[in-house]
This record gives structure tokens, sequence and C-alpha cells, in this order.
């Protein structure tokens, strides 16, 4: 790969941001990922209008997030519902999430909310819809430094 096209990729997805894993109880899984990764989560947090509750691990320089839905319509309950618990979501950070929400779209990608919304952890969110991502729904997070 050539310095040119590195340059590039960084300004559009970076590197994954963090892993998210939905869950039936967070109180259970947070006991659970913090014997896994030998310390506890470092934030807890609800998101009420995406009707979830999170928390998040850091294990060496990556982050997982776990989420729990908090009312039956959370898209969370319906993900569990569908497949049951595992992994829900690659999140990406970007540096522009607004340039690359008109990028994707301009490759043919189904972008699910194209006005970015309050995620998590301080970001900005974007998904992508997993029928146009190999089945893998996909977050695009830029940190929001306006909160
Ligand atoms: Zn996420």
């Amino acid at each position: 790969m050539n310095d040119y096209f590195c340059i590039l990729i960084r300004k559009q997805m970076r590197k994954i941001e963090h892993i998210g894993i939905a869950v039936h109880d967070i109180e259970n899984s947070n006991e659970l990922f913090s014997k896994l990764f030998g310390q506890p989560a470092y934030k807890m947090e609800v998101v009420e209008s995406e009707g979830v509750k999170t928390s998040f691990f850091m294990c060496g320089p990556n982050k997982i997030e776990l989420l729990e839905a908090t009312n039956e319509n959370s898209p969370i309950a319906k993900f569990l519902e569908k497949k049951g618990e595992g992994i829900h979501h690659i999140a990406f950070d970007v540096e522009d999430i607004y340039s690359e929400i008109e990028r994707l779209k301009g490759e043919g990608f189904t972008v699910l909310n194209e006005t970015p919304k309050k995620g998590a952890d301080n970001k900005l969110v974007a998904f992508l819809h997993p029928k146009s991502t190999n089945g893998v729904l996909i977050e695009l997070c830029q940190e929001n430094t306006d909160l």
C-alpha cells in the first residue's frame, strides 16, 4: 500500500473505535467482562433516545461496548429476539462524520440515519444498514466536541 493511499484511509475511517455486544443482563455481563479483562467498566451510560443501557471496557487500546435494551421497542431488544446475544455492531472512528456519510451514500451504502445523532460516550453516530454491509451493522462515530 503506498503512502498516498494510507493518507486517504486515515482521513476516512481511521480505526475500529469499539465493538458493540448485545446482552440480556448488563449487570451480569459487567461482572463477566470485568473478570475477562481484569478490570471493571470505566463508564456506564443510558441513552434513553436509543433505548439502551451501555457500559464500556478497555482492553489495552481497544474498547468494548455492552448494550442492554431499556424497553421492548429498543433496537437491541429486537436484535436479541432475532439473533440472541453476541456482536451487534462494529464502530469505526471518523474524522468528519458528515462527509463520510455523503461519501458512503455515494458508494451505494444504505445509511440508516443521514443526520448524525448523539450516541453514548460523547460521540456523534450514524449507522449503515447491515443489508448493504454483508450483514454487519457498521457504526460511524466521531468525537463530539460540542457536548
Ligand atoms: Zn457503539
